[in-house]
């Protein structure tokens, strides 16, 4: 047959490699992946009930998934930025949006400032057994009376000799109740504006520390979540994480990093949730019929098909400019709005096509659908993601 007569067909079934991800992307996936679906996903359904163990972080440690992008010399594997997007992806592979919070916590909010912003003795004290999963780490920006507006923060930390004295409160605080450390944003000079912020590493043993309730939640049932006070806490002035008077500057930046891997982890949730629809609405029958050849389910799919491919290109894009050195705030806000906007979309829209079965936890659509639903609030709200976007063009 000649070239012009080949008939040139559409490739559906084609992987869908993306220019971001080599062969040792691949590799770590299927790693991770097999991990997850041995170890993990058959608990998924316990952990709801108890939150996750301890020992998820411990084996994740010894499997050496906890540092993947941070340096050889602390025991990381010295990979690029998307083998954490890797890692989020698999990790919602687990059916446990609780889980993969946790984890994400620990590894791509927690983490990244003490790497980026401590000193030799901090790295050695607390990313070193991060990454080996024996210390367990924790972020604490909001608080009762400030979440969105960072800046209105009161845990305030006051310069004692060699010491600071840390009073205040944290809530809705992934991890406080089984943290080690909390990596904590506290004003140091509270007439200094943007300026009067600090971050300090605080042990959660310390005297002082309370960790008052575990709050109960719609979703994220997997994870721990608390209320934290602190009364009192004395802590070295060496305890200070990056430079007096920068915390807010600091905390924005790892705020970019925690958006990008928290839209990776919504676009694979939401594929999740898709696939296993699509499965659903081949063999459920109505009027004779597979449901999924509706016309008016057909079309939802498709729909859902185009959004969730949509976010996911625009995640990896942004990945890739991020992982390149640049700071591309904008882009990154709209990754993080648009993909945990489409997640809850989808897991709305596969509720729907499971009818009954969809409301009834057994087939799953109603977790992601209640976890995802955290998305559009945590790490910066829908409003705030529009507000950062709205103002990157001068308005
Ligand atoms: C399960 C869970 C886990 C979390 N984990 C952590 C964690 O580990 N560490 C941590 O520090 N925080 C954590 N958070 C907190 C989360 O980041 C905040 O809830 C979020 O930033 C919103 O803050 P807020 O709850 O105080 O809402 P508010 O700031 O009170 O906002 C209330 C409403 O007002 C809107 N709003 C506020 N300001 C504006 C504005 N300028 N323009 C338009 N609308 C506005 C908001 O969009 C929202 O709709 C977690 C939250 C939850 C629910």
């Amino acid at each position: 047959m000649s070239a012009t007569e080949e008939v040139i067909k559409p490739d559906f079934a084609g992987q869908q490699k993306h220019f971001i991800f080599n062969e040792d992307h691949d590799r770590l996936r299927e790693s991770i992946g097999a991990f997850v679906e041995k170890e993990l996903t058959p608990h998924a359904e316990e952990w709801e009930e108890t939150t996750f163990p301890d020992s998820v972080i411990k084996r994740m440690g010894e499997l050496g998934f906890l540092g993947l992008s941070m340096p050889e010399e602390y025991g990381g594997q010295g990979g690029d930025y998307y083998c954490n997007l890797v890692l989020a992806e698999e990790m919602s592979k687990s059916g446990s949006g609780g889980l993969a919070m946790g984890v994400a916590v620990h590894t791509d909010m927690a983490m990244p400032p003490i790497h980026l912003f401590g000193t030799e003795e901090q790295k050695q004290e607390w990313l070193v057994p991060a990454i080996k999963g024996e210390k367990i780490l924790c972020l604490g920006i909001t608080e009762p009376d400030a979440g969105s507006d960072v800046s209105g923060i009161k845990t305030r930390a006051v310069r004692d000799g060699d010491e600071y004295v840390i009073n205040g409160s944290k809530t809705y605080i992934t991890n406080g109740h089984r943290a080690d450390v909390i990596v904590l944003v506290t004003k140091t000079d509270p007439d200094a504006g943007y300026d009067g912020f600090s971050l300090f590493l605080v042990p959660m043993d310390a005297p002082g520390v309370i960790r008052e309730k575990k709050l109960e939640k719609l979703g994220m049932h997997a994870s721990d979540t608390a209320l934290l006070a602190f009364q009192d806490v004395r802590v070295p002035a060496s305890a200070m994480l990056g430079q007096e008077g920068k915390g807010f500057f600091h905390i924005m930046w790892e705020l970019q990093g925690e958006r990008l891997i928290g839209a990776a982890g919504c676009v694979a949730g939401a594929q999740v949730c898709f696939d296993k629809t699509l499965e659903y609405a081949m063999e459920r029958q109505a009027f004779g019929r597979q449901i999924g050849k509706f016309q008016v389910i057909r079309h939802k799919f498709a729909e859902m098909a185009t959004k969730i491919e949509a976010a996911r290109q625009m995640t990896y894009m942004t990945a890739w400019r991020f992982n390149n050195g640049e700071y591309p705030v904008r882009e990154i806000s709209m990754a993080k709005l648009y993909s945990a906007r489409i997640a809850v979309e989808v897991a709305d829209e596969c509720i729907q096509i499971h009818g009954g079965a969809g409301y009834m936890k057994e087939y799953g659509s109603e977790r992601v659908w209640r976890d995802m639903r955290l998305n559009r609030i945590g790490a910066g709200t829908d409003e705030i993601m529009l507000d950062v976007i709205g103002r990157s063009y001068g308005l």
